[in-house]
């Protein structure tokens, strides 16, 4: 079977299977079936570029990552954040000054897409939740998209966080 086919026919079927597993589930509860898909994806895409040279990433965040109560617009330029270490979006300024990436706040899919239509990257990286992050990789598929999960410790969509380890340990294997 043509290797697209059937990489298309799997994307089909967990994103099946996580539908019908996240109805009964909260936001910040895991979810195995998530977890499976996007441990696939990543590693797909990570075989898809292998021997290929990868010369810009885009990294999507979600605005919930940002502190919620810091008065700098960042959605607009991350580079508004005066880097005062109450959330992870000072480091992202730090790996931007280290990789070839852009990071770019998206507070949807439509500026998602937006964001990968101007970029035009050769792999983006998103940061989001279960949900954003899962329906995101589906509906962009074959758009090559490494994912990572962010962390929620108090309330869903407030405050949230994601490994910085996991980036750079990504951004070394990408570069
Ligand atoms: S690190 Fe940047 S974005 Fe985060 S709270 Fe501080 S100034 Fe705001």
């Amino acid at each position: 079977m043509d290797t697209f086919f059937f990489t298309k026919l799997k994307y089909k079927l967990y994103y099946f299977m996580f539908l019908l597993s996240e109805r009964k589930k909260e936001q910040k509860e895991t979810n195995r079936v998530a977890e499976r898909f996007l441990t696939y994806n990543n590693y797909t895409v990570f075989s898809k570029l292998k021997g290929k040279k990868v010369k810009k990433v885009l990294i999507l965040l979600p605005h919930c990552i940002q502190n919620y109560s810091c008065p700098f617009k960042i959605t607009s330029d991350i580079e508004n954040c005066k880097k005062c270490g109450q959330c992870v979006i000072g480091d992202f300024l730090n790996i931007k000054s280290q990789y070839p990436v852009e990071v770019k706040i998206a507070t949807g899919g439509t500026l998602a897409r937006k964001h990968i239509k101007d970029t035009k990257p050769d792999l983006v990286m998103a940061v989001a939740c279960k949900r954003d992050l899962i329906s995101g990789i589906y509906d962009a598929f074959p758009v090559k998209i490494i994912g990572v999960f962010n962390e929620i410790p108090g309330e869903p969509c407030v405050n949230t966080t994601v490994s910085i380890n996991k980036i750079y340990e990504y951004l070394q294997k990408i570069f």
